[in-house]
């Protein structure tokens, strides 16, 4: 058994607490959980098999993220009997039109030898769309991703601190100092990593969800997300007929979470576009910081200082954050992973 402390208890540290401790590991999180928390904050799509990113890399985590999901959260929900928000409704992907409705659809059935798990792929017609998403803008062609899903992350942190405690850990609502910690060091402090260490250079980006009810019966909890055209999406967020649409992305070196008056009217606008014949009553507009690292892939290895720094997962962090646990949680307990983390470990 050895003792391992986590900086930060976002879906990076709280993953691979679960998976140390589940391990018999003595396990301590620090985590002082920071306004703007991006786990807190994330729409929680699970589908990575529609994105047109080409790196090698990225890819092989998402989609061995996407293929662990089910049994990761089928052990979890046991284990804490605690609900994580889960579902696999699927994903609806809008394009501009039938050409480009093609070419995508070639392109995302091309991936299914290679990931059984996204299910069937198949093109939507305007009415078809409407059929499943009746309030959903029928201006556009789609393609259908059956294995398309969406976690709250919220549920899953509470979920996944739940299951380190059940596994003997412990988690504190501290702020540390990574180097003043005991035993082995994993330092997965999101945005705020560069205030101890420069290396790796993390980045972050502001970005905002607008949360909106529609005054229809929507059957919001039972909808697949749609991935809108461009980086925008909407997705269910329970009952009520509640939804979110989002994203911004805005570069920023500022740690404030006011939510911009400007970015709530261009998501309200966008909300209209989607939703053509239904009023929308806005809610709120929840803002999290998404953490970037070079070339958006995100780091896992030690640094200068021999810290274990786990960060930059950027948009697709919790698709991602389930197989990190248990890959970094194989690695610093000497097994084989599936994985091989060398390729995350790119500091120089
Ligand atoms: C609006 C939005 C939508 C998103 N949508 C999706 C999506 O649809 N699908 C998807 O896969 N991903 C999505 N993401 C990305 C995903 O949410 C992030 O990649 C992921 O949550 C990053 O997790 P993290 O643990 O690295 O950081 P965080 O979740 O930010 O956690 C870092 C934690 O470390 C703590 N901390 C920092 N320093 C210290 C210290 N010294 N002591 C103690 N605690 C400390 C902070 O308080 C914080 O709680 C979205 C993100 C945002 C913001």
């Amino acid at each position: 058994m050895k003792e391992f402390t986590i900086v930060g208890g976002g879906i990076a540290g709280a993953s691979i607490a679960y998976h140390l401790a589940k391990k018999g590991h003595s396990v301590t999180v620090f985590d002082r959980f920071d306004q703007g928390q991006a786990t807190f904050a994330s729409a929680g799509i699970i589908c990575p098999w529609t994105s047109q990113r080409r790196n090698k890399k990225w890819y092989r985590l998402v989609q061995e993220g996407a293929r662990y999901y089910p049994a990761f959260i089928n052990e979890l929900e046991r284990t804490t009997n605690q609900p994580t928000g889960y579902k696999q409704n699927g994903a609806i992907c809008l394009f501009k039109d039938d050409r480009i409705q093609q070419l995508a659809y070639e392109r995302i059935s091309a991936k299914q030898a290679d990931s059984p798990e996204m299910g069937s792929v198949t093109k939507m017609s305007k009415e078809d769309v409407k059929a499943m998403h009746p309030f959903l803008t029928d201006y556009y062609p789609a393609v259908f991703v059956e294995g398309g899903g969406q976690i709250d992350g919220e549920s899953l942190l509470t979920s996944l601190k739940k299951g380190v405690l059940a596994h003997g850990g412990k988690w504190l609502t501290d702020d540390v100092d990574p180097s003043d910690c005991e035993g082995t060091v994993i330092y997965t402090a999101g945005a705020w990593a560069r205030e101890f260490h420069d290396q790796p250079a993390v980045r972050h980006q502001r970005a905002e969800l607008l949360h909106f009810q529609l005054d229809k019966d929507a059957n919001s909890a039972d909808t697949p997300v749609v991935m809108g055209l461009g980086p925008m999406y909407i997705v269910g967020t329970g009952a009520d007929n509640s939804f979110a649409i989002g994203t911004t992305h805005e570069k920023t070196e500022a740690f404030s979470v006011t939510p911009s008056q400007e970015n709530k009217a261009y998501l309200h606008h966008e909300a209209e576009r989607y939703f053509p014949d239904v009023a929308i009553d806005d809610h709120h507009v929840s803002v999290g910081l998404r953490p970037f690292t070079r070339d958006s892939l995100p780091f896992i290895g030690y640094n200068d200082d021999n810290i274990y720094v786990v960060n930059g997962l950027g948009s697709t962090g919790l698709t991602a954050g389930p197989v990190i646990g248990r890959e970094v949680a194989d690695f610093l307990s000497g097994e084989d992973t599936s994985l091989d983390l060398a390729d995350y470990g790119y500091y120089e």
